[in-house]
């Protein structure tokens, strides 16, 4: 979805590449490719000039503090990546990050009221919302079918309802503050702590309707208004969040259809624009595709550094963290077999459609040829063949020949090449392991990864855990293999010792 944006932001780092200093010129020529991209995302025109002016201002600005900064720390950062910083931190202010967070009541019901146009996905994500923060937050949610004029509203809340395990309360032929009221008192006597309000769609312009708002958010005095706007708008969606605030003084937004080929630009302008930010985004019509926004998260990807956080995060829900970087030990070591190849693709499926996760990882852009699919199919592929392996033809695939590979394939219904194809794979993938072991800088190599160590630098982190120590090698008689340093040491030693003895010839002749 920020595919233009991203693009933009990738040309004016690689503008900045190599460059020795920021200069008002080079900076001009970076923001301008920034400036297309936003523009061209549908991002509100104020929000562009007044983004890429304060990126400016600081760009030139902090040259001096840069270097002072980088002699301190003892760290080099180049101007591209210092200028990425910049436009990193600029996004994530734009953005809104930690600000006002959804309010839960003291006492009673924490009361959420979901407002929106027409067709915006008001219904669906009220239900998303309720699973999210019960699975989230062990709530004990309950839904308010509160659209009584479009009949079908009702129904379709109830089958969501009943697919996601949740009550939804609704009283025929009452007016919505009436029956919303009534639902909070069965909310109580059915000891419900949370209530999701779906309120009828409507414009800002039908006056009555909006009366109607007015009088729902005045008597049962919500927690949280929510406004759902659907992000395939674009700008629109920025003015229609706008006239709502006005009205309601909404806590926050939702964009819906994310998934789809919206540009990105009501997600950036929403906060700029209206004072209230992105809380979450529906980034499909599943009742689990529900996603709490961040504003990090979405920095990082804009810049192709990738939403490393959010991949962190969704790896950590379903791998032991433990045996995680036990088998990333073991892979750098080339013990790495079919086995623990198979654990990584189950738990690569777990993180959901393989696309939205490779979407999250760094450098995905640059390693993914533009238009190639990556489906789930590919994993299921090689799952089926794995398993068709011995046991130990799984630990030893070397041992697999032509009759061994012809019977895998029969056993899982693929090609023969298929499965010579997964080994030739398997063992590339393990090489490459192995190399990354011995020379941890080989992953500098990988594409984007250098500048993703030196945001983090820049940010302060410590990246000694991403960059191991060189590991001492040991030679094929267990002798450890010298460093480069080492082995400089060692000639120095030699000469010294050569020329003592050179000198000691010279002095018994004479
Ligand atoms: P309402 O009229 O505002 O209640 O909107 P609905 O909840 O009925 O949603 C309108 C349409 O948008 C439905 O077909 C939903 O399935 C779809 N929809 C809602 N949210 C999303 C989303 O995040 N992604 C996608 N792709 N579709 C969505």
């Amino acid at each position: 979805m920020l595919e233009v944006v991203t693009k933009g932001f990738r040309n004016a780092r690689l503008k900045l590449q190599g460059k020795s200093e920021i200069t008002e010129k080079n900076i001009d020529e970076a923001l301008r490719d920034i400036r297309i991209s936003l523009l061209e995302a549908d991002v509100e025109l104020h929000v562009v000039k007044a983004f890429l002016e304060h990126v400016k201002q600081k760009a030139i600005g902090e040259i001096i503090q840069t270097k002072a900064y980088a002699k301190d720390k003892k760290l080099k950062i180049g101007p591209g990546e210092y200028f990425i910083k910049l436009c990193h931190d600029e996004l994530i202010s734009l953005m809104g990050e930690g600000e006002r967070e959804l309010a839960f009541a003291k006492k009673g019901p924490t009361t959420i009221m979901i407002v929106g146009l027409n067709g915006s996905g008001k219904t669906t994500t009220s239900g998303k919302l309720a699973k999210l923060l019960r699975d989230q937050k062990q709530m004990r949610p309950m839904l308010i079918a509160a659209d009584i004029y479009r009949p079908a509203a009702v129904d379709q809340l109830r089958t969501l309802g009943q697919r996601i395990n949740v009550p939804v309360f609704h009283r025929e032929g009452m007016q919505p503050p009436d029956l919303i009221e009534e639902g909070l008192l069965h909310a109580k006597a059915t000891g419900k702590n949370l209530v999701i309000i779906d309120t009828a769609g409507r414009l800002t312009v039908n006056e009555e309707l909006m009366q109607e708002l007015d009088e729902i958010k005045s008597r049962i005095k919500p927690d949280n208004i929510l406004l759902v706007v659907d992000a395939m708008i674009g700008q629109d969606a920025v003015k229609t969040a706008a006239e709502f605030d006005r009205r309601l003084d909404i806590t926050g937004v939702v964009l819906t259809k994310m998934d789809g080929d919206a540009r990105g630009g009501a997600a950036l302008s929403v906060r700029a624009v209206t004072g209230k930010r992105v809380m979450f985004v529906g980034m499909g019509e599943s009742m689990d595709k529900l996603e709490e926004f961040r504003a990090d998260g979405i920095a990082t990807r804009i810049l192709g550094l990738g939403d490393v956080v959010g991949l962190v995060q969704d790896f950590e829900k379903v791998v032991d963290q433990e045996k995680a970087e036990e088998d990333a030990l073991k892979m750098l070591k080339g013990d790495f077999n079919l086995y623990q190849f198979l654990d990584q693709i189950k738990a690569i499926q777990k993180m959901g459609a393989l696309k939205d996760t490779m979407e999250k990882l760094p450098f995905f852009h640059e390693m993914v040829p533009e238009g190639q699919q990556i489906d789930d199919k590919v994993l299921l592929n090689i799952e089926a063949m794995i398993n068709s392996m011995t046991h130990k033809e799984r630990l030893n695939p070397e041992i697999i020949d032509d009759s061994r590979a012809a019977r895998i394939a029969r056993g899982s219904g693929k090609k023969v090449t298929e499965v010579k194809d997964l080994l030739v794979r398997f063992q590339t993938m393990k090489d490459l392991m192995v190399q990354m072991g011995k020379k941890p800088s080989l992953l500098s190599r990988i594409p984007g990864f250098k500048e993703y160590l030196n945001l983090a630098k820049a940010r302060g982190e410590d990246i000694s855990d991403i960059i191991p120590e060189e590991p001492r090698q040991r030679t094929a008689y267990g002798m450890p293999r010298l460093t480069a340093k080492q082995k400089q040491k060692r000639r120095k030693k030699g000469k010294a010792a050569r020329k003592a003895r050179k000198q000691a010839k010279k002095k018994k002749k004479k």
